[in-house]
């Protein structure tokens, strides 16, 4: 969707952004963060519920060990310093999803701090700051919708009252809406491959608010920023930064000022509405939390966390690309998720030629996936099915059309590659005579290759090759074939 402003390039040019975003993640932990209720999305309203996370009077938390042990682990894999000792603390707001009248939080003693993110930018590789990472409980939800009186009432399901959170904010460093993307996709990616949560962004297991303000190039003083709340995909954070920049600039050109306020997007109408300005927004009126300790993370429980860090995603594509020879494009494909990665590391080294097992993916499977409107998690065929296919091709007992056809079958049928093979067994002509007639007709029929070729240029066997490849149907044994058509060609 278009945006409502659009300023001419040669302003747009005069102004510079400035972002920074505040992200917020579930963890994924069994139980909630101060209680033992199961922390766990879709359960019927209200069921997973008891009087420490609905706040009765009495009821004391006790913290989540396990939650500690994630956001410390998420923290050192943001290059963040954690904290030995940090505090929780009470964030004081009213709002009918908070039975307790506050959030437990941390202020000014975070668990984790100067931490940061590397991004691919068009100008190379940018360092991206980590202001913070902190720990805290989320709140419930109010249900606007979807009762029969829904236009009168609104319901509150208290489930997701005291679920572990980590608020990840960054330093002011993004200048464009590319960068906030770069950063968000990089961030998502460290959260879901250390295992400290699922970031479905849909279920609200990751959730940003993005704070933006103009200035003009060259001016070092920030402008006054919004912040954009509730967005639920990042390509609509992208967007909506977008629309917002733009909003900001017209204002300024035109000489009023920006306001600091909160805004909503609106993704139907790709933009912006205010929601509420700075002199409405919460005082917290934060005080140290009294129902709870200091944290305490000594250097050896750190260490112990740290042991069990798994290979982050930049590093394993680098490792990826040297171990196996395969591109920068396609390390990036193969390390979409963990599982993925750990599959294709398992089938690549069982194959014959890691590289090619990589082609196959990036390039057939690739393909019919996007056809199908799959992810790659739901490919029928599996990365084991891409390897025997790949092994096979590499012998030479499956010509490059017999494969497309096979893959298309295990499409047609939702089925994996072996079972396919094995039943449709494709034809192959392994018989030398039968091929080298074929290739004397193709050599007959062609008597200008030929002679390209006897004067050396040697790169015309491959058009030999595919010529006698499609009077075969596709059925010829391509190793056999190569052979056979270089031996005609020499003699
Ligand atoms: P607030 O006090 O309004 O919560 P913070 O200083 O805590 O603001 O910053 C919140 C987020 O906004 C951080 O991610 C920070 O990087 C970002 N931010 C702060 N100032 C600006 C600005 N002028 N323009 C854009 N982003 C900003
Ligand atoms: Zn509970
Ligand atoms: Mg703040």
């Amino acid at each position: 969707m278009a945006s409502a402003v659009t300023i001419p390039p040669g302003i747009r040019a005069k102004y510079e952004a400035v972002i920074g975003l505040e992200v917020h993640v579930q963890l994924l932990t069994e139980t909630k963060a101060f209680c033992g209720c199961a922390n766990k999305f879709g359960a019927p309203p209200n069921t997973n519920v008891c009087p420490v996370c609905l706040g009765l009077p009495g009821a004391l938390p006790v913290l989540n060990k396990r939650a500690v042990e994630f956001a410390t682990l998420a923290s050192l894999a943001l290059n963040c310093q954690v904290r030995e000792r940090s505090i929780f603390a009470r964030k004081n707001y009213c709002y009918p999803d908070l039975p307790k009248g506050y959030q437990i939080s941390q202020y000014d003693k975070p668990l984790a701090e100067h931490g940061w993110l590397d991004v691919p930018t068009p100008e190379g590789v940018k360092r991206l700051g980590i202001t913070r990472l902190h720990m805290e409980e989320d709140a419930g939800k109010s249900m606007h919708e979807g009762f029969a009186d829904s236009a009168t009432h609104t319901y509150v399901d208290l489930n997701r009252c005291g679920t572990p959170l980590i608020e990840i904010v960054s330093e002011p460093d993004m200048r464009t809406p590319d960068e906030a993307f770069e950063y968000l996709t990089r961030l998502r990616e460290i959260i879901v491959y250390t295992g400290v949560s699922d970031g479905n962004m849909e279920e609200g297991s990751l959730r940003c608010d993005a704070n933006v303000s103009v200035r003009p190039r060259g001016q070092e003083k920030f402008g006054t920023k919004a912040e954009v709340k509730n967005v639920n995909s990042f390509r609509f954070i992208r967007a909506a930064l977008e629309y917002e920049i733009e909003r900001q600039i017209e204002i300024v050109e035109s000489g009023g000022r920006v306001v600091q306020e909160t805004r909503l997007y609106n993704a139907n109408e790709g933009r912006t509405y205010s929601m509420r300005s700075k002199e409405q927004a919460h005082d917290y009126r934060y005080f140290p939390e009294p129902d709870l300790p200091p944290l305490i993370v000594s250097d050896a429980w750190k260490a112990e966390i740290a042991g069990k860090m798994p290979e982050l995603p930049e590093a394993r594509r680098a490792r990826m690309i040297a171990e196996y020879g395969i591109t920068a494009q396609d390390a990036q494909t193969l390390t979409a998720t963990r599982a993925f990665a750990d599959q294709f590391e398992a089938a690549a080294r069982a194959a014959k030629n890691p590289r090619r097992v990589a082609n196959l993916v990036q390039s057939e499977l690739t393909m019919r996936l996007k056809a199908a409107g799959l992810e790659l998690e739901q490919s029928p065929i599996t990365m084991k099915g891409v390897a025997q296919a790949a092994d096979l091709a590499e012998d030479g007992k499956l010509s490059s059309k017999q494969l497309k056809q096979l893959f298309d079958l295990c499409f047609e049928r939702s089925e994996d590659f072996g079972p396919v093979y094995e039943r449709e067994k494709p034809q192959q002509i392994s018989d030398a005579a039968t091929l080298e007639k074929m290739i004397d007709d193709v050599i007959a029929a062609n008597p200008a290759q030929v002679e390209q070729y006897r004067k050396g240029k040697k790169t015309v066997a491959a058009f030999f090759v595919g010529q006698a490849m499609k009077a075969s149907k596709g059925q010829a044994n391509p190793a056999l074939l190569n052979e056979l058509v270089t031996k005609k060609l020499e003699n």
